[in-house]
């Protein structure tokens, strides 16, 4: 028999359950990556991900040949690209792995008319919309849906699957060059399986242990760095899970360990909320915020993706977003929650600029983050919540050196001004070369009254509802 194993957001040869299934069918198997024109050059579509997702290919079609097998790429949309591969090879079935963001399930839908599609699990830890209240409801609040996952049985290290170490040949086929991007891949993320895989095991024997410390440091150096890794697969998140677990009987290391299985556990939410409710990618959770416009300028918004906004913490972190596609889970929340509170902006035009810039860009950990930020979400930072990025600064990046790699024109600020540097006094703005509304922009709004402002509108369309 003939399979093809269609590679979608799982491109690793480790603990891949689609491609195991297709292993206990296959005498041939024929590897496919398409080139959707959807998603590569689709309204949600990314230059920086498809750099990265280039390269990753590259090293995967390289292990593939390392065992005997090649990948096969073809460009065109998938519901006719895979009936032409499945007639060209004579395969009899497809199978891959499951995504439920609502593009790949209407894709799925479109591909399983003409040909033999078979869906197997490996995204999550557990099948989407396996979790779900007595009602039958799919949860809306964390804490409830992580009691109830804890109540099945947890992913054991005897479900590992490993790599094959041989594949079955590929029949003849034409297969397109995967394309160069104009863009590099980001230093910070090495695309390939391996380089994956290594980091997992740094994190675990240098990081794990003090993740609850120091996972909310500014720079990022307190976390796993494994966001893009999960989000194309190279790394499995049940292998991820298993490994880290082991840790959890380690006094050293339990309360680290019992973290970042939370954090795994947060993006589990979030895919499983996706699918359940697929409009919250484009609109809030929370009705009293759906038909309400958003007072917040498109000036706001363009000083804000510039990294223009007088704020160090929230400029540096949104001109790392933009030269290296990624930051840290806590300068994420900073920016979101200062685009959509203290400058009152539409919280879908931060998450459309993150999917544009991240490289780990994916809508449902994206539209999650955004509506917990700006408290439209089931699940959501109460409104009041507000960031302040003055002190988020002093504590979490405290001897400066995040903000100041970022920000070059605060270099010689002295470290007690580097976090609100309008308070420096014009003498020492002339002594550190770093002029205020000129060297630096002066803040785009003074934040107390900005809190106020931003209290008063939640509370007005919390009332009118
Ligand atoms: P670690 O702290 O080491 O966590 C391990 C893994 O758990 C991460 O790699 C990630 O896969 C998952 N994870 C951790 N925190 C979260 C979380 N809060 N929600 C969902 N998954 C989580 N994450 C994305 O992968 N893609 C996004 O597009 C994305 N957008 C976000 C937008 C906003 C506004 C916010 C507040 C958060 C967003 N996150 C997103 C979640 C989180 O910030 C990143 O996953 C994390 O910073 C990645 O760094 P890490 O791999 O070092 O994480």
């Amino acid at each position: 028999t003939t399979v093809v194993w269609w590679v979608r957001r799982d491109l690793r040869l480790h603990d891949n359950q689609a491609l195991a299934a297709a292993l206990t069918r296959a005498r041939e198997l024929v590897p496919l990556f398409v080139l959707d024109p959807a998603l590569l050059a689709g309204p949600t579509s990314s230059q920086r991900r498809n750099a990265f997702l280039f390269a990753a290919l590259r090293s995967l079609d390289a292990a593939l040949r390392r065992r005997g097998s090649r990948l096969i790429v073809r460009a065109g949309r998938p519901e006719q690209v895979l009936p032409t591969v499945v007639r060209e090879s004579g395969a009899t079935l497809v199978m891959a792995e499951a995504d439920g963001s609502p593009y790949a399930r209407r894709r799925d839908e479109a591909v399983a008319r003409s040909v033999p599609l078979q869906l197997v699990e490996g995204s999550t830890l557990r099948p989407l919309g396996s979790i779900r209240a007595p009602t039958g409801e799919p949860y809306r609040v964390y804490s409830q849906f992580r009691r109830a996952w804890f109540r099945l049985p947890i992913p054991s290290p005897q479900d590992i699957l490993p790599a094959p170490p041989r594949l079955p040949p590929v029949p003849r086929l034409a297969s397109e060059p995967i394309p160069e991007s104009p863009l590099a891949v980001p230093e910070r993320f090495a695309p390939s399986e391996d380089a994956a895989r290594q980091r997992l095991q740094h994190f675990l024997a240098q990081g794990l242990a003090s993740y609850h410390l120091r996972r909310n440091a500014l720079d990022g150096s307190g976390s796993s760095q494994l966001s893009p890794y999960f989000r194309f697969g190279l790394l499995s998140v049940r292998e991820a899970w298993c490994a880290a677990a082991r840790y959890l009987d380690e006094p050293d290391a339990a309360a680290g360990a019992r973290a970042w299985l939370d954090e795994l556990l947060w993006r589990e939410f979030y895919q499983h909320l996706l699918a359940a409710w697929p409009e919250s990618a484009r609109m809030s959770m929370q009705p009293e915020f759906r038909d309400v416009a958003w007072p917040g300028s498109n000036d706001a918004l363009a000083r804000w993706q510039e990294g223009r906004t007088g704020f160090p913490v929230v400029d540096a972190a949104m001109r790392q977003l933009v030269s290296e596609g990624w930051m840290s889970n806590r300068a994420r929340m900073i920016v979101a929650s200062f685009l959509s509170k203290l400058l009152l902006v539409d919280w879908r035009e931060g998450e459309r600029f993150f999917r544009r810039e991240l490289v780990d860009g994916d809508l449902a950990a994206n539209v999650g983050g955004w509506q917990w930020s700006a408290g439209t979400g089931t699940d959501a930072a109460p409104y009041f919540r507000i960031f302040n990025p003055v002190l988020q600064g002093e504590q979490h990046d405290p001897n400066g050196s995040w903000v100041r790699t970022w920000l070059p024109e605060l270099a010689n600020v002295p470290r007690e001004y580097l976090f609100a540097p309008w308070r420096m006094p014009i003498e020492v703005q002339l002594r550190a070369g770093c002029r205020i509304g000129h060297d630096y922009p002066a803040p785009i709004v003074e934040y107390e009254s900005a809190r106020a402002r931003a209290l008063e509108w939640f509370r007005s369309v919390r009332q009118a509802q």
